[in-house]
């Protein structure tokens, strides 16, 4: 099917991109072309695909939930190998991060404003460990009647501050490049209304330089692992954070890792095109960052969005769960914003990454393996024992778009 025709009309009915009649040619042609791509030196083959497996990581846990709850996960070519990534943003918040709101939302006089699905994420301490007097997931906060008040927007929040003048309300803003610009947004606003009483404790986090570190840990490690990263062949790029970048901060794939990459889209027909779109690539001498997605991302993306961004926030080093430390890879306020930046304004310590680290060991949680797309979550030892959906020992599992409640809630 060409791609004109493919994103043109199906744009306007959403619900066709998950049809069956629209999904089994692009299949067909996927599975056409996996069988189609010669063998390589070196490359270990598969029964009926002389190239071997292509292995791509959908970086975006989105795509991550819509494989399997769609079915695609049962239905996909022999010759894919697919892997999920770093980008689930409840996923990737640090276990101090979550103390770090815990200790804010223990002070008095301060409510705690969160979106929803933050509330559960365990923060560092083990499940039932000696330092377990206190609450480890702001769900245990407010049964232990610390002020933690779920919101839909930064923009909620800024309204329960000018309506409680009485109490300082800290904003945990999480998630990526899509979600940010939202929060930078509330800054704004909160100076044009002269708020006194809204701060943001900012764990924002950039996905390029996640996707840089992944593959630097790669080139140094060598080869050796069998479904890490060291095995990626190319990646599903997630079509919202592009719709806010671009191509641009992805080329580096290309350029410094040889590495294909496709902005894609989350339907079910949008991500099959997509791996056609790697798989035909594949056997093309320049890697590229391609844009499936051309309905919702233009190759520029938001120059709006992100002169937003850039005016209120300037990157850090940022601490990732199961990642560690990745160099300008988080979004601090800038020093004008300095009378909302929560940090500054609690005077929270800054985050120890070696305390953080041995904390994070406490658990037996494999999040971080998961999420380097070098474990599969049903490979995990407490996978569907000790951590479930209902009982999760870490984020992964608490996430909607985590790897590991995927895998139990579609994967079998
Ligand atoms: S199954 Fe649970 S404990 Fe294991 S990696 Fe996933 S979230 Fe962590």
């Amino acid at each position: 099917m060409d791609r004109e025709n493919l994103t043109l009309p199906l744009a306007r009915t959403l619900d066709k991109l998950a049809a069956p009649e629209v999904c089994a040619p692009l299949l067909k042609r996927l599975e056409a072309t996996l069988r189609s791509l010669p063998a390589k030196s070196g490359q270990a083959t598969q029964a009926g695909y002389p190239g071997g497996r292509l292995r791509f990581m959908e970086v975006c846990g989105t795509h991550t939930v819509s494989i399997f709850r769609s079915g695609l996960h049962s239905l996909l070519p022999a010759g894919l190998v697919h892997i999920s990534g770093p980008g689930c943003p409840v996923c990737v918040t640090h276990g101090s991060e979550i103390a770090a709101l815990l200790e804010l939302a223990a002070r008095p006089g301060v409510t705690l404003a969160t979106f929803g699905d933050l509330m559960r994420v365990p923060g560092p301490l083990a499940p039932a460990g000696p330092d377990r007097s206190g609450p480890n997931s702001l769900k245990e906060a407010t049964a232990a009647g610390y002020r933690v008040e779920v919101v839909y927007s930064p923009l909620n929040a800024l309204q329960l501050a000018a309506a409680r003048p009485d109490r300082q309300v800290v904003f945990a803003g999480v998630g990526f490049e899509t979600t940010a610009p939202a929060t930078a947004a509330a800054v704004l606003r909160a100076r044009a209304q002269g708020l006194k009483n809204f701060s943001l404790l900012s764990l924002h986090k950039l996905i390029p330089p996640a996707l840089r570190f992944l593959l630097r840990q790669t080139d140094q490690a060598g080869q050796t692992e069998k479904t890490g990263p060291g095995d990626i062949d190319a990646f599903l790029l997630p079509g919202h954070v592009a719709s806010v970048l671009g191509l641009e901060p992805f080329s580096f794939l290309a350029d410094e890792f040889g590495k294909n990459s496709v902005v894609s889209g989350f339907e079910p027909a949008d991500i099959l095109q997509s791996l056609l779109m790697l798989a035909e690539a594949a056997n093309r001498r320049q890697p590229a960052v391609l844009n499936q997605y051309r309905r919702a991302v233009a190759a520029r993306g938001n120059a709006r969005a992100r002169a937003v961004l850039d005016q209120v926030f300037s990157p850090v080093d940022a601490l990732w769960r199961g990642l560690g430390l990745i160099p300008q890879s988080g979004l601090a306020l800038r020093r004008e914003f300095a009378a909302f930046d929560a940090r500054l304004v609690f005077d929270l310590p800054p985050p120890d990454p070696a305390k953080a680290e041995a904390l994070e060991q406490q658990s037996g949680c494999r999040c971080g393996d998961v999420l380097k797309g070098g474990l599969r979550p049903t490979a995990c030892p407490l996978f569907g024992r000790a951590c479930t959906p209902a009982r999760p020992v870490g984020p992964c599992m608490v996430s909607s778009e985590g790897g590991c409640a995927a895998y139990y809630k579609y994967g079998t």
